[in-house]
């Protein structure tokens, strides 16, 4: 049997369970179906049949979890952080037992190679632990003296919280909202995104068989517009942790006014990375292949705007062509599988149109922009010389494998092409000059500048950005 073959096999176990009980949402401990039996289906992006049929939450559904957090809370916050502590790393340790299913499943729901989400997995493990360990100190305060008094602060958990996660790498993501929230001493009402639920299901399993108590972590599958809404409006709901497009973290920010909610965003990106000409190119070549191409482009720190000084730029894009042509695209549950199809057809019809429109508008195609074979949403990796910085290719955040390319001539040019954008999430500088990398590193505006690497992302450092990100 070949290795794909093996792994398909695999797959279907794992996911055997899903095709034959449904996914269910968890209220207060209970596996329960949505209150008016409302399901949709999640499709394999791979061959595009259904995966599984899925609890179609709605605001009753929502109003249940959230009463559930409600009731829960209390006595959560109030259990020593060291305890807190103990069960996080509980529950971490079942991830890991559980990493294997983990990633077969993520990997047939959202379609990105095996070999990526197996590391997701165990990175989803990492943020449960880094966040265990910051329990005990959760509630600590500050002593400020002032002349003739000491004044202490405390700090409180605040509630129970909605986390509300987006469909690209959704067990990682979900990890890294939720497990702060429990270490804080909050409750959870989890929404994750309608394209990829599955994983969404295992942890919240995963949590409880570790111990955590009923009613802690509730877990709500359904739309956006209304599941998601209705978790935004809930009067119970003290705040909202949200990773997803900046135009929905603005709804969300109007739905939430009412009840005067407190709003944790990760948004998107349109990333730029820096090449200059005395950069080691091999090096930056293969950091900005794996930066725009990895996940298939679906990420918010996607390294999506090339911008190259314009002595090197003829030779740094032959060897860009070179090493974006040999990616392996196919079966994401291959393990030579380098690239999987975009996870839905919504994508594909959006980057399909805004890579014509940018060739159309004058941009030059130096690989890619095509549909490799295969029933799935499969494209391929994709390189558009862009010439002018207002095309829509170098604008849009797009979501997917396309990497925009603009040459500069002088550093202060790089850095005016850098940030003329609405976001500022990630960046990456490739030079060997110390004195710029720390010029560059201070004057981008974006969460994070990575300077001769890309993508290299640690609990331990914080996570946000400017702007739309
Ligand atoms: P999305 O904003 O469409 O959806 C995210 C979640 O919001 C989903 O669960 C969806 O159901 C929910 N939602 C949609 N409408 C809602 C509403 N009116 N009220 C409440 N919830 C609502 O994003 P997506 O397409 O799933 O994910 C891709 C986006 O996420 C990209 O912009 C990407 O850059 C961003 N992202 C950011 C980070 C980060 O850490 N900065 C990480 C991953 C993805």
């Amino acid at each position: 049997m070949s290795d794909l073959q093996g792994n398909l096999k695999k797959a279907e176990a794992y996911l055997a369970r899903f095709k034959r009980d449904g996914v269910l949402n968890q209220i207060g401990g209970e596996a329960v179906p949505a209150l008016d039996g409302a399901t949709f289906e999640t499709l394999s992006p791979v061959d595009l049949k259904p995966l599984a049929s899925v609890a179609r939450g709605g605001a009753a559904d929502i109003d249940r979890a959230a009463k559930a957090a409600k009731a829960a809370f209390p006595a959560w916050a109030a259990m020593p952080g060291e305890a807190r502590k103990k069960l996080l790393h509980k529950i971490a340790d079942a991830i890991e037992a559980r990493a294997e299913e983990i990633a077969f499943v993520e990997c047939m729901d959202t379609g990105q190679a095996l070999k990526f989400m197996a590391k997701a997995a165990l990175r989803g493990a990492e943020n449960f632990r880094f966040f265990a360990d910051r329990a005990p100190e959760a509630r600590d305060g500050e002593t400020l003296r002032t002349t003739g008094q000491v004044n202490m602060t405390t700090r409180v958990p605040i509630g129970p919280v909605g986390i509300i996660t987006p469909w690209n790498t959704p067990f990682m993501l979900s990890t890294w909202k939720i497990a702060p929230a429990l270490a804080a001493g909050c409750t959870v009402v989890h929404k994750p995104a309608e394209f990829s639920p599955l994983t969404a299901r295992l942890l919240v399993e995963i949590a409880e068989e570790a111990g955590l108590p009923k009613g802690v972590w509730n877990l709500v599958n359904g739309l956006g517009e209304d599941a998601g809404k209705a978790l935004t409006e809930h009067p119970d709901i003290r705040a909202i942790g949200f990773v997803g497009e900046n135009r929905t973290g603005s709804m969300i920010m109007k739905q939430g006014a009412g009840t005067l909610k407190r709003v944790h965003f990760e948004l998107g990106g349109k990333n730029p990375v820096i090449v200059f000409a005395d950069a080691d190119l091999d090096s930056a070549a293969n950091a900005v292949v794996a930066g725009i191409f990895a996940a298939t482009g679906q990420s918010c720190v996607a390294g999506s705007r090339l911008l190259v000084e314009r002595s090197v730029k003829d030779e740094f894009l032959a060897r860009l062509k070179r090493k974006a042509e040999a990616i392996r695209i196919g079966d994401p549950q291959d393990p030579a599988t380098e690239m999987g199809p975009l996870a839905t057809l919504r994508q594909r019809d959006w980057i399909e149109k805004v890579v014509a429109e940018s060739v159309a508008g004058g941009g030059t195609l130096v690989t890619g922009g095509t549909r490799p074979a295969g029933s799935g949403f499969y494209y391929a990796p994709t390189i558009i010389d862009a010439g002018a910085s207002d095309l829509p290719c170098v604008r849009e955040e797009l979501f997917g494998p396309v990497l925009s390319v603009l040459a500069f001539d002088t550093e202060a040019q790089a850095l005016a092409l850098a940030n003329d954008t609405p976001f500022g999430l990630a960046s990456g500088v490739f030079t060997s000059n110390l004195a710029r990398a720390h010029r560059m590193a201070r004057d981008i505006r974006a969460g994070v500048v990575w300077v001769n690497t890309y993508r290299v992302v640690s609990p331990l450092v914080p996570f946000g950005g400017y702007g739309l990100s």
